[in-house]
């Protein structure tokens, strides 16, 4: 996250203030209604499969770097398993009769707000993990709307949740994006399309790219420009990242994505295009028909990565050869959870890198530590710390020059990680590697 983000004034989101003034039994029972809307017939599929054969513990950086049983992923889902026993599997009417099946009391949602927030990324290297094929990743991703409507969720996360929904971004309002476009204009001596009428492609971004990696937009408009896009940004529809996705906000989660699509068929765009950013690539691609309602044939919501592999593999993107070995670091939400894993090998092969995969990679890779909202969340530091120090030193181990990827959460990430602890290894952004190396 970046530190706009991290510095902002505390402001409590709407929930958060309603839940404030809520009983605990209010408070319990918004939880429920909450995971009760989840509770389908995937659901108690998952929730009746579990053999308790632990393999997903090994599978989890958190617990693999804690040792602490806590973290181990079943663990993690056990509330929400607790609420399903009560509200919905079978004889559960009896169970509730008889009080065989309680359902959780608040001082366990509130130990367990630290489970799902602060210690799953929603990496979903668990979900790889186990034989029975439950899906632990979307299960906390699913808990996490429970939570939200209790009120239950690290204050930090809550406040960056709510500038998102009351100023369009987490990174701020429109003027503060026209801005920071200009300060970039400024930087890079260059001139960004902002609100066109008409384009083919709308260009979105994350925060981190509008505060600390201006050079990754420099990039991106270089590439566009020798593509001879026409493309836009807009500075009603700029904001990749969703944090109705992240922090359990699904009404949030349906208004980010629906300006996003809107706006493109506004402009007549076909393609929506998604910075280096991992969960956007998930609730943009993956969730975003299922939150508006409605098929999106006429668009094509690709990820960067992706654009740039389908575009060196057609030759419009030509590239000379860059220098150094090179390791990458797979981000969950696009190689594991995404389906993106050969994108970014084409694009290093194309660069001619000699690349030195990490002991775990591809959709085998670990997490970098502060996916699905862990790095908003400031409490979660100490535990983001021991994921780094895991992929550190797997990074070292590969012996490469340059260690690379491409999602902006993970380089920011790895580049608190790297403050914390004096580590020298820069990490670099794929799509910026590309710009670098375009032949003229
Ligand atoms: S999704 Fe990732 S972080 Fe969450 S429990 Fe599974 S392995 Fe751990
Ligand atoms: S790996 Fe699957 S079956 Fe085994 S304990 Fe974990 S969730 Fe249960």
């Amino acid at each position: 996250m970046s530190d706009q983000q991290t510095k902002e004034p505390a402001v409590a989101s709407r929930t958060f203030d309603k839940q404030g003034d809520a009983t605990d039994q209010e408070r319990i029972e918004a939880a429920m209604a909450g995971f009760a809307a989840e509770f389908g017939a995937r659901t108690a599929l998952y929730m009746n499969a579990c053999v308790r054969c632990g393999l997903c513990a090994e599978a989890c950086h958190f617990y693999l770097t804690t040792g602490e049983a806590k973290y181990t992923p079943i663990h993690k889902i056990r509330p929400f398993e607790k609420a399903y026993r009560q509200t919905r599997q079978p004889f559960s009417v009896l169970a509730r009769a008889f009080n065989l099946a309680p359902g959780p009391s608040l001082d366990e949602l509130q130990e367990w707000q630290e489970l799902i927030y602060d210690s799953c990324t929603l990496c979903g290297r668990c979900t790889m993990a186990c034989p029975m094929g439950i899906d632990i990743a979307e299960l906390v991703k699913e808990a996490r709307h429970g939570m939200y409507q209790a009120g239950l969720m690290p204050d930090r996360l809550a406040q960056i949740t709510h500038n998102a929904e009351v100023k369009h971004s987490p990174f701020g309002e429109p003027e503060d994006f026209l801005k920071a476009i200009s300060d970039i204009e400024a930087e890079f001596s260059i001139k960004l399309p902002v609100d066109r009428a008409k384009a083919d492609l709308l260009f979105t971004l994350a925060p981190g790219e509008l505060d600390e990696h201006h050079s990754s937009v420099a990039a991106a408009a270089r590439i566009f420009d020798q593509l001879g896009v026409n493309w836009t940004m807009s500075s009603e529809a700029f904001e990749a990242t969703n944090f109705g996705y992240l922090s359990g906000n699904v009404d949030l989660q349906r208004q980010l994505t629906c300006r996003l699509i809107d706006k493109a068929r506004e402009i007549g765009a076909s393609v929506v295009l998604l910075p280096e950013c991992g969960h956007a690539w998930g609730a943009a691609r993956w969730e975003a028909a299922r939150w508006y309602g409605a098929p999106l044939d006429d668009l094509h919501v690709m990820h960067m990565i992706e654009y740039l592999a389908k575009h060196i593999e057609s030759g419009a993107i030509r590239l000379k050869p860059a220098s150094g070995t090179v390791t990458f670091h797979d981000p969950c939400q696009l190689v594991r959870r995404g389906g993106l894993g050969e994108a970014p090998r084409i694009i290093l092969r194309a660069l001619g890198m000699d690349l030195h995969e990490l002991e775990d990679h591809g959709e085998e890779a670990f997490c970098c530590g502060g996916g699905g909202g862990v790095l908003a969340n400031t409490r979660a530091e100490p535990l983001r710390l021991k994921a780094f120090e895991l992929k550190k030193r797997q990074v070292e181990a590969t012996g490469a020059d340059r260690f690379v990827t491409s999602c902006g959460q993970c380089r920011l990430q790895f580049d608190r990680g790297a403050k914390s602890t004096g580590w020298s290894k820069q990490v670099e952004s794929l799509l910026e590697l590309v710009a670098a190396n375009l032949t003229d």
